[in-house]
This record gives structure tokens, C-alpha cells and sequence, in this order.
């Protein structure tokens, strides 16, 4: 009975989307055939700029004439994609580009969450059943997908091709390289800036990864030792002034340009590998990587749909620490154009323009950075946590005495110490004073209780939707604290650490506006200003590889798709019978 079903669907998709020669004979997907006549892409690139706001497309756009340009003018470009929900951070977007479904379906909140069950803080990838394995220095730590609760685009390629799909992906984080991929890898690497090494895991691998050691020996992290960042167009290209207000470089780096990497080609010191990791010079290093996966396994050439995701996660520290009005911001996205305008060369010639389809998304935006709003007459400014936190013990200490109620608080979810809020939902005076103390915190807009958000995703409110499309039950805090516009939280606002001016993962536009642009075959270029999510990029690609996923929340953008075999092989081709 499964295997029947399973022809109609083969036999549904083919009518749908292979183009044949001989239109009237019937193939499934899996004749050589049919392979050779096929519609489909041989290659799906997703491309991940981490922190890349909507707006730089508009505001930075006009100066680049390589890889961004080409997609921006030859693309789908989606203009008001945004995404959604409330916790726009770097684990949840990746999370929800590559599943197609928001965090309240994947699981994935935040890049760490307070967990209840072991009483401590986790990272979205934290796994002690994992190893890292290193290509350089040895690292610690251990990370895998176990926490993500859906399959991913990549998972379902695989797995509906029979097996013939490769999986590679690379980032400078782990969260990124291992959403981006899913639940098995052929090979998914990263850096770690403290061993200064690339690695991967034995979630994924036994041993390393053969190509992948090659091509570390031939291209070590030390060869930019010494290399200083300094600014790509003449001056009176930028737009902004080199040091803005309220920058806060990475140590190492002063607020205006050059940024010197440091190091020497002997034994560069770590300042350097960190340095390196939040630097242009990564991202450059992740297009090299990129081309020698696909030349060392044939990526696009195989008998499946491959796969290719990356992440260029600089652009988030740089992000970070100089804010989006910055040269610094503007000079990594003409750095970036330029080393996806060599990557998309590589694909023309390598597995051919027609044979590629590539998707390009951000995991989230980010705010200004708050001095730079003041300036500018915004009510703006950063909530501290600890503060939070403190105002409620000191409201609850005159009503429950004196003692420890809160477990934590990490960005806008409260988790209260087990028992606390059950008490507190029973106690409406206790309540009121907790609520009363965290509306009295500057920069606090709402809150919500989690019996709130439990079942408010289609709520009409739009703020409402957004906290509960980022609610997942038993990893979401007891409360979730919305800060005002041009406000967000940080641990302690009276210490910043270095490389911290903004930040992001709020349910404002600079946060959730992000870019989504598809190019390739069965893509029709043009800008649309239909509303997306960054969750359609997987239903979109899924749609073009003619496989199905499961569970997506997000839409086919059937508006830029254009099948043209899809008419002339459903006339020809005999009509499936209705099961
Ligand atoms: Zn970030």
C-alpha cells in the first residue's frame, strides 16, 4: 500500500514536472530516462548572509556590479519578505530557511534556551553525544541537529531521491553549517575562531571528511596572517562616517578603517583566528571552500538534485559591533558581491547556469545602533536582563519574602525557577507585582504569559502572532518580554562587551525584513511585492525539485515559478488516475 502510493505520488510529480521527449511514455524519476530529460535542477544553492537587512539591498545595492547585482536583477526578488515571528535570531532563521517552517513548528527559539529538565542553559546545537572533529588545532565541545524537530529541504531531498542527494554545507557558526543541512550531511564544516581550525562533527561523520583535509592543507587560515581590512571603494563612495556613534569594535580594532588581521605567517596569535572569523577574509575563504566541494564531489553532476547551503556569518559580527549605518557594514556587501560574483562564475561553468537554481536569504536583520537613534531624537536604548530580573525579586520580596523566584532570562523569554509561575498564575496579587515590575523597566512594550501564546498563532493581533509563532512549549520562557521600537536586550547594559553596539531579535521591521531572492531555471526574474517568509525558500525549492515536505509552514512562491514543460507534459502525458 505505501509503495503504491508512493508511484501515484512519483507518477503525479513527473507529470507535473519532468519534461520528456517521448512525453506519451511513462518514467518514474528514477529511469535513467527520465533522469536525462528531466526539468529539474541538477544543483540547489542556498546562500545565507548572516545579518543582511532587507534594506541594504536599496541602500547599499547600487554599488554592486558582481554576484549580488546578478541576482538582484536577474532574480525573484522578493521586496517585502520578512519574517514573521518575534525571535529573529541566527539559530531560528537558519532553522526556518532550511525546514521551511517557523520556530513554534522546528523547535529552534533561539541560538540557547534555559532548559528545564537539566536546570541549565543549552545551545541550539549542544550535544554531548557529539564530537567535534577539528581540521587544524584540536576543539572541544560537541554539537548536532538533535534539537530540530522537523526535517529540512536537504533531509527530504535525500531521502525522496533515494539516497542520491549530496548534502554540503559550510558557515563560520556550527548553528548555521548544521541547520542549514539537517538531520545527515555528507560534509557540513565550520570554524572554531578559539582552536582557530574548520571542523565538523561525528553527527555527521566518522572521521574527517577526505576533500574537506585537503583542502585545508592547501588553504590555511594562517595564509592572511598579517593582511590588514581596508576599505574597497574611494571615500566618497560611503555613506556614513567612518567612526558613527555608539561603535564598539572588536578588541583588536579601532572604530574607523583599516582593521589589521595581526599575526604572522609563523604563529599567528589568536587575536588573529578571531579577528579572521569576524573578517571579510572569511567569507572569501567559505566562496574557495565552496568551489572544492564541488569539484571534488561533482556537485550538480551526480544522478540527484544536490545540495549546497552556506552561511557568510561575518557580516553579523561586523554587524554588531559597527552597526548597519556603517562603512564597515557597506564594505563587507561589496566584498560579498564580489565573491558571489566568482562563486556563480564557477557554477556557469561548472555544472552550467541552466542546471543551478540558488536561493539567497538572511537569518535576520539588526537594529541601529541606540546612541545613533538618539542622536537622531528616537526613544532608543538597551534593557538589561539582570535588571529585569531584580526588579521582580524585589516586587515579589514583600509579598512571598525574601528568596530566589527566577531561573533566567535570555533575550525576551523569562523562565521562572520550577513551580514559581504555576504559584504566581494562582496568586493574582503576586502577579501584578511582577507585571507591574516589568512594565516599570524603560524600554519594556508588552508582555505575554505562555498560556497566552500556547494556541494564539493565527491571532489577529500581529505582535501576538509574532511571540507565538517564536512559542514552542517546554523551551519557551514562562513570560516573553517585547521591547519597545529601537530597543532590545542585552545582559547588562552598564557593561558592554567589545564587538556589542546592536543587536537583533526583536518583532520590528529592521529585524524581520530581510532579503529572499531565487534564481535559476523554472525562476521568473522581476521584483514581487507579494508578501513572503523566509520559510517559502524551501517550499519554493521543493516545489522545483518536485519533492514534497511534510510539514511546511511557509508557501510555494508559484508567482515567480515558471515550469514551462509542466502544460505540454501534462497534455501529452496520460491523466493519473484519481486513487
Ligand atoms: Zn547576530
Amino acid at each position: 500500500m505505501k509503495l503504491a502510493l508512493r508511484k501515484i505520488v512519483v507518477i503525479i510529480l513527473c507529470a507535473g514536472l519532468a519534461a520528456t521527449s517521448a512525453p506519451a511514455q511513462r518514467e518514474t524519476r528514477d529511469s535513467p530516462a527520465a533522469r536525462k530529460s528531466s526539468n529539474t535542477p541538477k544543483l540547489v544553492v542556498v546562500l545565507v548572509v548572516d545579518q543582511m537587512r532587507g534594506d541594504y539591498i536599496e541602500r547599499y545595492g547600487h554599488q554592486w556590479t558582481k554576484g549580488l547585482r546578478r541576482l538582484v536583477k536577474q532574480g525573484a526578488w522578493f521586496r517585502q519578505a520578512a519574517y514573521p515571528y518575534m525571535n529573529t535570531i541566527t539559530c531560528a532563521g537558519h532553522s526556518t530557511i532550511s525546514t521551511g517552517s517557523f520556530p513554534a513548528t522546528h523547535g529552534i527559539i533561539l541560538n540557547a534556551w534555559w532548559e528545564r529538565e537539566t536546570g541549565k542553559q543549552v545551545n541550539c546545537t549542544e550535544d554531548l553525544k557529539a564530537q567535534t572533529i577539528s581540521y587544524g588545532s584540536p576543539a572541544k565541545g560537541g554539537h548536532s541537529p538533535m534539537r530540530l524537530q522537523v526535517p529540512t529541504l536537504a533531509d527530504e531531498m535525500r531521502a525522496q531521491s533515494g539516497g542520491k542527494t549530496r548534502v554540503v554545507t559550510m558557515a563560520i557558526k556550527p548553528r548555521a553549517a548544521i541547520m542549514l543541512a539537517g538531520h545527515r550531511s555528507d560534509s557540513t564544516t565550520w570554524y572554531e575562531a578559539s582552536s582557530g581550525a574548520w571542523a565538523t562533527t561525528t553527527a555527521f561523520t566518522a572521521a574527517p571528511v577526505p576533500f574537506m583535509e585537503r583542502f585545508m592543507k592547501s588553504h590555511p587560515v594562517e595564509r592572511d596572517a598579517g593582511k590588514t581590512w581596508t576599505p574597497l571603494l574611494p571615500e566618497s563612495a560611503y555613506q556614513f562616517e567612518d567612526a558613527g556613534p555608539g561603535e564598539r569594535p572588536p578588541t583588536g580594532w579601532g572604530d574607523s578603517f583599516p582593521h589589521p588581521l595581526g599575526g604572522s605567517h609563523e604563529k599567528p596569535e589568536a587575536e588573529y583566528y578571531r579577528l579572521w572569523g569576524e573578517s571579510p577574509f572569511a567569507d572569501e575563504f567559505l566562496g574557495e571552500m565552496a568551489e572544492a566541494a564541488v569539484n571534488a564531489l561533482g556537485l550538480g553532476k551526480g544522478p540527484g538534485t544536490d545540495y549546497l547551503g552556506m552561511s557568510f556569518d561575518a557580516l553579523d559580527s561586523v554587524g554588531h559591533a559597527f552597526g548597519p549605518h556603517s562603512r564597515e557594514v557597506q564594505d563587507m556587501l561589496v566584498r560579498l558581491d564580489a565573491t558571489l560574483g566568482r562563486l556563480f562564475a564557477f557554477l556557469d561553468r561548472t555544472v552550467g547556469a541552466k542546471n543551478y537554481v540558488v536561493a539567497l536569504s538572511a537569518d535576520h536583520g539588526v537594529a541601529p545602533i541606540p546612541e545613533r537613534m538618539m542622536r537622531e531624537g528616537f526613544d532608543a536604548g538597551r534593557i538589561g536582563t539582570v535588571e529585569v530580573v531584580n526588579r521582580i525579586e524585589k516586587a515579589l520580596e514583600p509579598i512571598w519574602g525574601a528568596g530566589k523566584n527566577v531561573a533566567r532570562m535570555n533575550y525576551p523569554d523569562l523562565y521562572f525557577l520550577p513551580g514559581v509561575y504555576a504559584k504566581l498564575l494562582a496568586d493574582p496579587a503576586a502577579m501584578r507585582a511582577v507585571k507591574d515590575a516589568i512594565s516599570g523597566v524603560p524600554g519594556v512594550s508588552r508582555m505575554y504569559g505562555s498560556e497566552e501564546l500556547l494556541d494564539a498563532r493565527g491571532s489577529e493581533d500581529p505582535m501576538k502572532r509574532a511571540a507565538a509563532l517564536s512559542f514552542y512549549p517546554g523551551r519557551s520562557g514562562d513570560m516573553v518580554i517585547v521591547p519597545k521600537p529601537y530597543w532590545f536586550f542585552v545582559t547588562n547594559a552598564a557593561s558592554l562587551s567589545a564587538g556589542s553596539a546592536t543587536t537583533h531579535g526583536t518583532l520590528y521591521g529592521y529585524d524581520q525584513r530581510v532579503p529572499v531572492i531565487l534564481m535559476g531555471p523554472g525562476i521568473k526574474s522581476g521584483e514581487y511585492l507579494s508578501a513572503a517568509t523566509p520559510a517559502d525558500i524551501a517550499p519554493t525549492l521543493a516545489l522545483l525539485c518536485g519533492i514534497t515536505l511534510a510539514k511546511a509552514d511557509g508557501r510555494a512562491l508559484s508567482e515567480a515559478l515558471q515550469l514551462p514543460q509542466t502544460a505540454k507534459s501534462a497534455d501529452s502525458a496520460p491523466a493519473p488516475k484519481k486513487p
